[in-house]
């Protein structure tokens, strides 16, 4: 069996990419390296089932492969809003590209999806038959109907090419990978505890995310993969944690004579997000095991390298 993950230099991708090699997979990594990282393949670097190809998917190409696992595209907030024609750009004709080339090799097809999709929902815990609440004009919007178009060219893709897909709707996920300059909540929360700084908190801190430990969810990505039908899930954790209440964790494990400072809340920022994630239960038998704080403690160790 040949993967091939695109987006496999990011936090989740190389994640995936690592769990996969374990598992004595032969593994194709695509990526443009605009967000990923090469050293997150140091360890990889000699093993003969791991390959690394440079490439923005925006072009095409032509590879042999099984199963295409679909990451590319900047997932932060920060990243995906420093050039928002080109994320646009990436989801559309990216997810075209690559999804053309599944059905050429007649591979399976894995499109990681987003919370992001829900817009600024007004219904808590998000299912996903939700249709969800989405400005299509707003700073976020480029990966929001992004990730919606993406959704839609891979059921189109099934209805007419019959190809078999899965879409994983991914909420919030942290964990060891995660880049110091991220951008997003837990990594800068912890770089910033590590360097005695005050932790940002954007908006009263009142608004919530429920964070899911990067191993869980590929183990929910693996278990999907694997469903025998075209399948669409929530893939995240249910425990819905507020951002105050995230910085108390973080300050009380690096250092509880930390304080924190109140900034803008950005644009369209969603004020809660849970995702219902029965059907993952139900279709693939998957629900989360890492507790935050174990999850934390384990981040904040990997940051600290
Ligand atoms: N946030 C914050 N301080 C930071 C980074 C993020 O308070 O330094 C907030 C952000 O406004 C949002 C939540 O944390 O309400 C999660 O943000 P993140 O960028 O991690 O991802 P999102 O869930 O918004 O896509």
């Amino acid at each position: 069996m040949i993967n091939l993950v695109t987006g496999g230099a990011g936090f989740i991708g190389s994640n995936l990419v690592s769990e996969l090699i374990n598992k004595g997979e032969k593994v194709i990594c695509l990526d443009d390296l605009s967000t990923g990282d090469i050293n997150n393949f140091e360890n990889l670097k000699n093993n003969s089932n791991f390959n690394f190809i440079e490439h923005d998917i925006i072009n095409p190409i032509k590879i042999k492969t099984d199963k295409i696992w679909h990451f590319a595209c900047p997932a932060s907030p920060k990243k995906y809003q420093v050039d928002p024609i080109k994320t646009s750009k990436t989801c559309y004709l990216g997810t075209i590209n690559m999804l053309q080339l599944a059905k050429e090799n007649k591979a399976k097809f894995l499109f990681a999806s987003s919370s992001e999709i829900y817009g600024i929902s007004k219904k808590f815990p998000q299912s996903e038959n939700y249709l969800g609440y989405v400005n299509s004009t707003g700073i976020r919007s480029c990966y929001t109907e992004g990730k919606r178009i993406g959704e839609s060219l891979c059921f189109d893709f099934y209805r007419k090419y019959n190809l078999d897909i899965k879409v994983a709707r991914i909420f919030n996920t942290y964990g060891p990978g995660m880049n110091k300059n991220d951008g997003r909540l837990i990594s800068n929360f912890i770089v910033q505890a590590l360097s005695n700084k005050e932790l940002t908190i954007y908006g009263d801190g009142k608004q919530t995310r429920s964070f899911c430990y990067i191993d869980d969810l590929v183990e929910g990505l693996l278990k999907l993969m694997d469903y025998s039908d075209t399948l669409l899930l929530n893939l995240g954790s249910d425990t819905e944690i507020s951002i105050l209440e995230v910085a108390k964790l973080i300050i009380e494990m690096v250092n509880p004579k930390l304080n924190w400072i109140y900034l803008p809340l950005p644009e369209d920022d969603p004020i809660r997000r849970k995702p219902d994630i029965k059907l993952a239960y139900s279709k693939i038998g998957w629900s989360p095991r890492i507790d935050i704080n174990e999850g934390l403690r384990n981040t904040i160790k990997h940051l600290m390298k």
